[in-house]
């Protein structure tokens, strides 16, 4: 055989061999085979994986390499396919059907073989072959004999312009001898990256396993561990740098584990056995709990009886199961509380007088008293009315409204009036609505509970207040009113009151100083009656006489009457001077009698004078004392008819006290008082019998005033009277002063 020489082709084929991979492998034998030939453009075709198409796999002297050709396998008009697939070589001159191969003539096709295994593509015959091509331009080159059990691999295409016949021999057989080795570096790169795949795949696997939450084992019949996810590894697998405590642990679940599967095993595998493990958590310490689920593997996969053990970690799951069961029994004892609590509250809201009523947190209302019933719920179908539907509806939206604005307030509590109607009765009810929430754990509202209390009699209350309160204005003003009045008719009496102090002044003024112009004529009147009465001017016939003993009769009580208004006038107008003087009571008393005893001895009279010669003598004004005795005697005398007169004298405390006593007629209780006033007669019947002028007792009074003394009357009607004077030792400084200091003109 002719050609580069076995040497040549030795080293040819090593180099191949040593080639790095395929494709450099393909390429440099690619640009042997073309040299070889003598070709200028050569290029490789190779069956894929799943022989459906030819693919370019390296090519050589392309101006524009071709980056890619594929040509259907099953395309049989195609002689590369054929010839391919035939494993003959063949030459043509007619281009190619193909766009990129179509300027590649002549041409020659080299197969490529491999050895025959299960999957490489068939064999066609060189008769189907040959059919196939027809009578082309197209012929069968000679070939050697081809290995027994060769199949297709793809071809070489060549263009043949300068190939001589030699040329092509040499390049058949270098292709039939390189074909196996290149088949060699196909295998060998596939095997490489099924290697690579499955690497890929077991590392994927590994991290897939490694990450999950439990840990899996895979356990020998003998109960070694074969295989074991890194979860298991952190339970079960002790390192050198673990400390004594994790190690101890380590152990301890070894030990576990092991007699776990010594029990499953007893107990009729693992399958069947207990399924739940204890283990310890080696780095916190803390009780582990496991359901162990075993799967008996197959053959295929493991060694004999191996288990597959994963170990789901449910401590968690038990202890939220345990949890839940304690969270039931709490809920169910809460019921039982729950259910308590309402009845009690139950009792309770039937029991308040008030409305109650409880709202949820979408206001609508949950609970109600029987008193809040009455308000916001229609009764019975058969006795509701119009009124009554309308008041319900109107109380409910009227609560309904202030509920919902307080829900979405921010106040826990609220107090507000409202007006509400009674459906029974039609009647208005002012209600105070007192509202609290009710709030949960975490501080949320749940409920409003609203108490409502009827105010109709506070209501009332408060109208009859401010009633009263008005009324009261009403007074106050009418007070001050009035008040204004009197201080105004006060000022006003003040003013008549002095006018008439000044008149009376004045009167008194005038009297005392008309004493003497009224005094003069009358006297002269009594004295000219008594010279007419004595016969010096002449006789008088007895008529004439009682005539002039009556009118003398009557100038004598006019000028008593004078005399008394004009010692009156005096002390009032504050005219009558004191002489104080040392006075004996004895000569005085003695004195007076005697002026009065012609009188009583006319009456017929027992006449009494008990004033001891050793009575005290007193510091007073004599004429005034024997005045005041002369008026109580003569009284004494003129209002007694029968029984007796006494004048008695007593030692009293710091003076003296002198006791004119009677049997006369005595005076009315009722008239007491008015005995001492100007002017008073208390009897005008009886006094007309006993003459006077009612002035006697108001001097009386009046003079003693002035002495410091006083007197006093005590009178059984009909039986008599006593007269009881009180005189001072000495009459006091101040009233002695401001009187002495008087003079009077008369
Ligand atoms: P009169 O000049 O009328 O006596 P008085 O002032 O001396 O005026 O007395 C007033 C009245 O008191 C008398 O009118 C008489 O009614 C009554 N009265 C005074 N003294 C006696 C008495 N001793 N007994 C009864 N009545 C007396």
């Amino acid at each position: 055989m002719a050609g580069p020489g076995d040497r040549g082709v030795a080293g040819l084929l090593s180099a191949l061999a040593e080639a790095p991979d395929f494709d450099s492998a393909a390429s440099f034998f690619l640009t042997q085979l073309a040299e070889i030939a003598g070709a200028q453009r050569a290029c490789l075709l190779q069956f894929d994986v799943a022989h459906e198409y030819l693919e370019l796999v390296a090519s050589v002297g392309f101006e524009n390499p071709p980056m890619s050709i594929m040509i259907s396998a099953g395309d049989l008009s195609n002689p590369l396919v054929i010839g391919a697939l035939t494993m003959r070589p063949l030459r043509g001159t007619a281009p190619l059907p193909h766009r990129t191969l179509g300027d590649v003539v002549p041409w020659i096709a080299l197969p490529l073989t491999q050895p025959r295994q299960r999957g490489t593509p068939e064999l066609m015959s060189p008769v189907r072959g040959a059919e196939l091509l027809g009578a082309s331009s197209i012929t069968f080159l000679e070939t050697p004999e081809r290995p027994l059990g060769a199949a297709p691999a793809g071809v070489v295409l060549m263009q043949a312009d300068e190939s001589t016949n030699e040329k092509i021999a040499e390049s058949v057989e270098l292709v039939t001898l390189a074909s196996p080795v290149l088949a060699r570096l196909v295998a060998l790169e596939d095997a490489r990256e099924t290697a690579e795949r499955l690497t890929q795949q077991r590392d994927r696997l590994t991290l897939m396993v490694d990450s999950l939450p439990d840990p899996v084992v895979i356990m020998n019949a003998a109960n070694d561990i074969i295989a074991q996810n890194s979860r298991a590894g952190r339970l079960l697998h002790a390192r050198d740098d673990d400390s004594p405590g994790r190690r101890r642990a380590l152990e301890l679940n070894n030990l576990l584990f092991t007699s776990f599967l010594s029990k499953a095993a007893m107990t009729g595998g693992a399958q069947s056995g207990p399924r739940e493990l204890n283990l310890v958590d080696p780095d916190e310490g803390n009780d582990l709990l496991f359901e162990v689920l075993a799967h008996p593997l197959g053959e295929r996969v493991g060694p004999e009886n191996s288990v597959l053990s994963v170990l789901r970690d449910v401590t968690d799951l038990r202890r939220a199961a345990n949890e839940l069961e304690r969270q039931v029994q709490r809920v169910r004892q809460g019921e039982v509380t729950v259910r308590g609590e309402r009845d009690r509250l139950n009792l309770i809201l039937e029991n308040v007088a008030d409305p109650i009523l409880v709202t949820d947190e979408r206001s609508n209302i949950i609970l109600m008293n029987d008193q809040a019933e009455q308000l916001f719920q229609i009764s019975e179908p058969e006795t509701r009315n119009r009124r009554e539907l309308a008041s319900v509806r109107g109380n409910d939206t009227k609560f309904t409204s202030f509920i919902s604005e307080f829900a979405i307030n921010d106040d826990d509590s609220r107090r507000e009036r409202m007006s509400l109607v009674n459906p029974r009765t039609g009647i208005e009810l002012p209600m105070e609505v007192v509202s609290g929430k009710v709030k949960n754990e975490r501080g949320e509202p749940i409920a409003i509970v609203s108490v409502l209390h009827d105010l109709t009699k506070q209501v009332e209350n408060e109208r009859l207040y401010e009633a009263l309160k008005q009324l009261n204005s009403e007074l106050e003003q009418r007070i001050r009113d009035a008040t204004a009045d009197l201080a105004e008719q006060n000022a006003r009496l003040q003013w008549q009151s002095q006018e008439v102090e000044r008149a009376n002044r004045l009167k008194s003024e005038f009297l005392a100083s008309m004493s003497h112009e009224l005094r003069t004529p009358i006297n002269a009147l009594i004295g000219y009656s008594a010279l007419l009465l004595d016969g010096v001017l002449g006789d008088v016939n007895p008529r004439q006489r009682d005539a002039l003993a009556r009118g003398r009769a009557a100038a004598e009580h006019l000028l008593a009457l004078i005399n008394d208004i004009l010692d009156l006038a005096k002390i009032e107008a504050g005219k009558m001077p004191l002489h104080l003087e040392a006075v004996s009571l004895r000569e005085v008393t003695m004195e007076v009698t005697q002026q009065i005893e012609p009188m009583v001895r006319k009456k017929q009279l027992e006449f009494v004078i008990d004033v001891s010669p050793d009575s005290p003598v007193i510091h007073s004004d004599r004429t005034k004392i024997k005045q005041v005795l002369l008026n109580l005697l003569s009284n004494a005398v003129k209002f007694t008819n029968r029984g007796r007169v006494s004048v008695e004298a007593h030692e009293a405390q710091g003076g003296v006290r002198i006791d004119v006593v009677d049997t006369g007629i005595g005076i009315r209780q009722s008239d007491l008082q008015a005995i001492w006033e100007d002017f008073r007669q208390v009897d005008q019947s009886r006094t007309r019998e006993f003459g006077g002028t009612g002035l006697g007792l108001s001097i009386t009074r009046k003079l003693l005033e002035r002495l410091g003394g006083s007197v006093t009357v005590q009178s059984v009607y009909g039986e008599g009277s006593t007269f009881s004077v009180y005189l001072p030792l000495m009459v006091p400084t101040t009233i002695g002063n401001e009187l002495t200091t008087v003079e009077v003109g008369s």
